[in-house]
């Protein structure tokens, strides 16, 4: 996507550790209308899978997500980092964060995950998939389809891609970063 690797070039930033800072517009602050395009890309993509529900993990997914389930006139929902006290019938599985370097723990309701659900997951990054196969096993869990994975950004060099397609995923990015190494964002054309 175009506009979206443009905007990676310009303001994204390059920390140490392979990470990407996208905080200017879609981590932090974020920019409704390249979300908008976002949302667009991914209901192009994903038109003709058979999709009628829209997963996200808490909390950069959500915007995409919504985007992407109001553009394609279906549902939204998010997996939770906490779970409530209130939630009932949760599915629960354990995340390893890359990013914060420690474990967490991801809660859906299989009120909202459930066997009629043909699921798109979106989500901000794809690293190396650990989040991808928290919601792999929710999915089994819940005995909800898959039908596939959508990603703003991909770090190929982190592989995650690989581990999930060997899993036979249908995994979608719309910008994909080859390498980060001497902070140089270098993206695929
Ligand atoms: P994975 O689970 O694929 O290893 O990592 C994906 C999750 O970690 C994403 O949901 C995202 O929140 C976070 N993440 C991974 N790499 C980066 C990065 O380079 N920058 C930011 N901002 N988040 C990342």
């Amino acid at each position: 996507m175009q506009l979206l690797k443009e905007r990676i070039l310009q303001d994204g930033k390059c920390f140490e550790g392979g990470i990407l800072k996208v905080d200017s517009f879609i981590n932090h602050q974020m920019d409704p209308r390249l979300m908008k395009s976002i949302g667009d890309e991914f209901a192009r993509l994903f038109a003709s899978s058979g999709v009628n529900k829209i997963m996200t993990i808490e909390a950069s997914g959500i915007a995409p997500a919504i985007m992407t389930g109001y553009l394609m006139d279906l549902p939204v929902v998010f997996a939770k980092k906490k779970s409530p006290k209130t939630i009932q019938n949760a599915l629960i599985t354990t995340v390893h964060s890359f990013t914060k370097d420690r474990d967490y723990e991801v809660v859906i309701s299989s009120d909202f995950l459930t066997p009629n659900d043909k699921v798109l997951f979106v989500d901000d990054f794809l690293a190396y998939g650990n989040a991808a196969l928290g919601v792999i096993d929710l999915m089994k869990q819940s005995g909800a389809q898959l039908v596939g994975m959508g990603f703003i950004i991909e770090k190929a060099f982190q592989n995650g891609r690989k581990m999930l397609e060997e899993k036979g995923v249908r995994v979608e990015s719309l910008a994909i970063i080859e390498d980060l190494s001497n902070c140089q964002i270098k993206i695929k054309e």
